[in-house]
């Protein structure tokens, strides 16, 4: 991946919010999601971040001021979700990237007079999730985080015997993803707890968030027709952060043998900004070093390009705000950060992986990385590690404390990338607050909780 001008560091853009150096969209960027006006009629349709602005892809096409772009890109920015574009190729965005950096130049202030037409901002404006995801699988690539669960589940045998040799994953699904800002159920479930005999149902006691970055797929494959470890990064549209929200007690109780399923599946949140690989070319990083007497990947999981590159040196946080520090005016507190570095397998493996049984991917589809890791307290991604399993609970500034998330509580997910020399770009946040459990489902067996709403 080769750097050219809309990476370069001087550059800056007529809308004066982009040069702000904290925003995470300068002109560097220009992040894909699907937007409409709020509390307006209008159709969802593509749209890019500038600053704190959107560019209306859509508008900008209909004022003939994307210059150099196929005309199928231009017709699919009119659609409600990205797979129309995604299922063009990565060329197709990395034109659009192009076109939108030349339209949005400082030195292009021509241009200026026709931001009324073709920018919302970003505040007024009803985001969506960015694709019609009609697959969605989530793996477990981070070699801390399935260490950390394992070690307090097998202390004396943490990792199973395939980690190091097959990216472990799952099935998840796509009909409860739901982009940033959208309030979560506490879901209800079956649980049992050590020293009950026999099961309840009722809400979750023990829910928790999982720090992860999805990948939605560009051109997918024929069904039959494994992509290869030196494609896969070519099928990939651009990631963004996802929250898989885990009830850890229902998990705790289903999850033996098929893996998880109604643990995870009541809801899971994405950012509404896609960041294409184009974009992410200056940060770049090698694949996570293996330890000596770690297996070297199968072949048709290796490849060099992906060893010296396939990697992301992409930052990631988690911000916390319980309801109370919210009404007394208390800033959320960051409970984690950690590096996208660390995972021990690159997007690019997950994608040959995914598809070398024949399975096939459809523009679309989302990937999750799994939750993200790292070897510190610090980067822990999830309150079952950080918190460790309830054992060692985190103090909020609010004087409260938390081992696993309660209702009214606000889980924040930001992610940037940082490198001297280059404008620093990032991802936007990926945020949701957690309802109290439906009252429906609330059944005679459990009245005895206490269920805060
Ligand atoms: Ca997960």
């Amino acid at each position: 991946m080769t750097l050219d001008a809309t990476h370069d560091p001087r550059l800056r853009s007529w809308v004066e919010s982009a040069n702000d150096p904290a925003t995470d969209f300068p002109i560097q960027n220009l992040p894909f999601g699907v937007f409409r006006r709020a509390q307006s009629n209008e159709s969802p349709r593509a749209g890019m971040a500038i600053g704190d602005r959107i560019l209306d892809l859509a508008a900008a096409t209909d004022a003939g001021m994307l210059r150099d772009v196929p005309t199928d890109a231009l017709v699919a920015c009119a659609r409600p979700e990205l797979n129309h574009l995604m299922r063009l190729g990565r060329g197709a965005a990395r034109a659009l990237r192009i076109a939108a950096s030349d339209l949005l130049r400082a030195d292009a202030a021509r241009q200026a007079d026709a931001a009324s037409r073709i920018l919302v901002p970003i505040a007024d404006a009803e985001l969506f999730v960015p694709a019609a995801i009609g697959d969605y699988t989530d793996f477990y690539a981070s070699v801390h985080h399935a260490t950390n669960v394992g070690s307090m589940f097998r202390p004396d045998n943490p990792l199973l015997p395939n980690y190091k040799w097959v990216p472990i994953g799952y099935h998840g699904r796509a009909s409860s993803i739901v982009v940033s800002g959208t309030a979560v159920r506490r879901p209800a479930g079956q649980t049992r707890d050590p020293d009950q005999s026999e099961p309840t149902y009722g809400p979750s006691r023990r829910l928790d968030y999982e720090l992860e970055v999805g990948a939605f797929i560009a051109e997918g494959n024929a069904l039959g027709a494994p992509i290869s470890i030196g494609d896969a990064e070519m099928h990939v549209f651009g990631l963004c952060l996802v929250n898989d929200w885990s009830a850890r007690d229902i998990q705790t109780w289903e999850y033996q043998p098929l893996g998880p399923f109604l643990a995870k599946n009541f809801a899971t949140t994405v950012s509404p900004w896609v960041v294409t690989f184009d974009a992410l070319a200056p940060f770049r990083a090698r694949a996570y070093p293996r330890p000596v007497g770690d297996p070297a990947p199968l072949p048709h999981l290796f490849s060099q390009n992906d060893t010296n590159s396939g990697g992301v040196d992409l930052t990631l946080e988690v911000w916390l705000a319980s309801a109370q520090m919210r009404e007394r005016g208390i800033a959320p507190m960051r409970v984690s950060r950690g590096s996208f570095t660390g995972m021990y397998w690159t997007i690019g493996q997950l994608v040959a992986h995914h598809t070398s049984n024949g399975c096939d991917l459809r523009p679309g589809d989302l990937l999750a990385s799994g939750t993200v890791s790292g070897p510190t307290k610090e980067s822990r991604g999830c309150l079952l590690e950080r918190a460790w399993r309830g054992t060692e609970p985190i103090e909020l500034p609010s004087g409260e404390t938390r081992a696993f998330l309660q209702d009214g509580d606000e889980v924040i997910m930001r992610g940037y990338c940082e490198r001297s020399g280059h404008r620093r770009i990032g991802f936007g946040e990926c945020r949701g607050v957690v309802l109290s459990a439906p009252r429906r489902q609330v059944g005679r067996q459990v009245a005895g909780f206490t269920i805060n709403v």
